[in-house]
């Protein structure tokens, strides 16, 4: 990958710039991150938020309690719904980005999969990912 990165929504209403190499990359299997992405996981590239630029208006953004109980958010296109950036409220120095709304994803290489207690049976998971029944002890 190449910093600075770019990514954007699938109507374009919303672009994105990151300047900092990836903190961690990963794949969520909660039930949260399956109904919100459509499909048996999100994945996702976590970086420090400061090191983020967004443009364009129409981010939408949703709280909830994580499985877990911890304070998430998920933003997504509210002209599109791209489902785009998420988040801990607790940890507000970093974000993650959904891989897919990068220019370039090929370069996306998850290291983990966490909530494999939920994971789908239909998913075909790395044999080479750190593997988590639930979320990770100290998640960002
Ligand atoms: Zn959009
Ligand atoms: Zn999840």
């Amino acid at each position: 990958m190449n910093v600075p990165y770019s990514g954007r929504c699938a109507c374009g209403a919303i672009t994105y710039q990151c300047e900092a190499t990836p903190i961690g990359m990963g794949n969520c299997h909660c039930r949260d991150c399956q109904r919100s992405s459509g499909t048996s996981h999100t994945s996702v590239v976590v970086v420090p938020s400061a090191s983020l630029t967004i443009e364009g208006t129409n981010l939408q953004r949703y709280e909830s309690a994580a499985d877990s109980g911890t304070p998430v958010y998920r933003s997504f296109c509210s002209q599109c719904g791209s489902p785009l950036f998420a988040g801990n409220t607790k940890f507000p120095e970093f974000i993650s980005i959904k891989a897919a709304s990068l220019d370039d994803p090929s370069w996306f290489q998850p290291a983990i999969d966490i909530w494999i207690s939920s994971a789908q049976p239909w998913c075909l998971m790395s044999p080479e990912t750190e593997k988590f029944e639930r979320d990770l002890p100290m998640s960002p």
